[in-house]
């Protein structure tokens, strides 16, 4: 074999949830575009394994994950916990499906989603090129690289869950804002040590690449520069087009949208993840029926109390009609783009948060937990294209909001700044702009 001439080899190991596994192979396919010399691999554990529906020309290769097969998360305890079985089972095959390919073909990058930072000692150990990449915003990040700080600053452990008071290391965030997953300190001091851990880990990788850019969160940005010695590569928003679902998308939604009018519909829909219980449910239903408004509310299989199928009040859909359509799951970036849709009410994760910015429509922010809460006041206090709503949902405010959004004059503004956004956004994708810099320097990199 002509050893000079064999292809350049990226390989990249997503983790498998569906927030995380859609921006890993975006960046994946972001790469093979400026470069398509490049011969892509994705590593995958069999839990949650990617089915690829667009012909992509990756090489998809299962790692053994020691996970029962068709095992399925029974709730948050079992999803945090998921970091840490993938950890301890899948480091050895990790180590020698790394090893062969890169005797096959050089491999030029290895990028490990930064949540496992196993997989970047792996990388390091067999001497390639460890880039991680962090799917949540830069504000969030920036937060767990100064869980120390803000510990000596008093911040932590949080005293008031609600408190509105200013972080002064952290500029746009309140108390409330920092990324918790539970109101119970304790449990919150062992997940604070924990990614901690991990964020001081992701300062020996090679690069740290971000999901963002300097127009949307120019001080997180600053900050990470300033403390990670390693090339930071800010190549936000990935956007293009990847058909990854972990779950059948009803298709029927785009034609239902075909048949509003323009910008009448608040698309409803709380990711991948978040959790209802049944009252919730109620409050959310009263609230879309009592606004008047038209909507499309994703009710993903399992959402609500773990069901397969979830109960909607009695007499909610006829009250409805044809006013409202309730689906599974939705193609969300072919609805956020779809013309009769005029906000989003959304969870706030990282990637609903950039797609809602990259088609301009604005968001009735609930989030949940972590990271959605940092995401949310970004949206709603920095760029000003959201609304904030409580942590409890409540049927007067989500009329309210919704009517606020697609009726009043402030939705309106913000669909107007939401659309001067998405061309900064825009831009910066483009030959000349911050994140197509980056991309160029992140290729050039990966040639050194
Ligand atoms: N998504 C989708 N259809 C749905 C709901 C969500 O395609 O009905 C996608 C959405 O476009 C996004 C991802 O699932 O890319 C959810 O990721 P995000 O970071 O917003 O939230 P998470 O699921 O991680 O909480």
């Amino acid at each position: 074999m002509d050893l000079d001439h064999r292809p350049t080899q990226l390989v990249f190991f997503p983790y498998p949830l569906q927030g995380h596994l859609t921006p890993m192979l975006q960046l994946a396919q972001s790469l093979l575009s400026l470069n398509p010399s490049f011969k892509i691999t994705i590593a995958h554990t069999h839990f949650n394994s990617p089915k690829i529906e667009s012909p992509l020309k990756f090489t998809l290769i299962p790692i053994d994950d020691g996970l029962p097969v068709n095992w399925q998360p029974k709730g948050g305890a079992d999803l945090l916990k998921l970091v840490d079985t993938i950890s301890s089972n899948c480091r050895a095959p990790l180590f020698s499906l790394l090893s062969r390919l890169n005797e096959e073909d050089p491999v030029a990058g290895f990028f490990y989603d930064g949540i496992m930072g196993f997989a970047g000692e792996v990388g390091t150990e067999l001497g390639l090129k460890a880039m991680a990449f962090r799917t949540s915003s830069a504000t969030s990040f920036a937060v767990f690289a100064n869980i120390e700080k803000l510990h000596e600053m008093g911040y932590l452990p949080i005293r008031d869950f609600e408190s509105e008071e200013r972080i002064s290391e952290l500029p746009p965030l309140r108390i409330k804002d920092l990324p918790a997953f539970s109101s119970d300190n304790s449990v919150l001091e062992s997940f604070w040590a924990g990614i901690s851990q991990l964020t001081k880990q992701t300062k020996k990788a090679s690069a740290l690449i971000l999901n963002s850019l300097s127009a949307l969160e120019n001080e997180a940005l600053k900050m990470i520069q300033h403390d990670f010695h390693i090339p930071i590569y800010a190549i936000g928003p990935l956007n293009c087009q990847i058909s990854l679902n972990l779950l059948p998308e009803d298709s029927k939604c785009l034609s239902w949208l075909d048949a509003q009018p323009p910008k009448s519909v608040i698309y409803t829909s709380f990711g991948s993840l978040a959790g209802m219980d049944s009252s919730q449910v109620a409050e959310i239903a009263w609230g879309l029926a009592n606004s008047g408004c038209r909507f499309l509310w994703v009710v993903r299989p399992g959402s609500v109390n773990g069901y397969d199928a979830a109960e909607l009040p009695s007499g909610f859909m006829d009250q409805v009609g044809s006013r409202g359509l309730v689906v599974g799951w939705a193609p969300q970036k072919d609805v956020l783009a779809h013309q009769a849709v005029g906000a989003f009410w959304t969870h706030c994760g990282w990637n609903s948060t950039l797609e809602s910015l990259c088609a301009a429509v604005p968001m009735a922010c609930w989030a949940r937990f972590g990271d959605q809460k940092v995401n949310s006041r970004l949206a709603c206090g920095v760029w000003r294209v959201g609304l904030e709503m409580g942590r409890e949902v409540e049927r007067g405010e989500v009329e309210r909001v919704v009517r606020r959004l697609l009726m009043e004059r402030e939705g309106e503004e913000m669909r107007e700044r939401g659309r001067e956004l998405m061309q900064v956004l825009e831009s910066s994708l483009e030959k000349g702009g911050s994140s197509y810099e980056a991309f160029e320097a992140l290729v050039n990199k990966l040639k050194s």
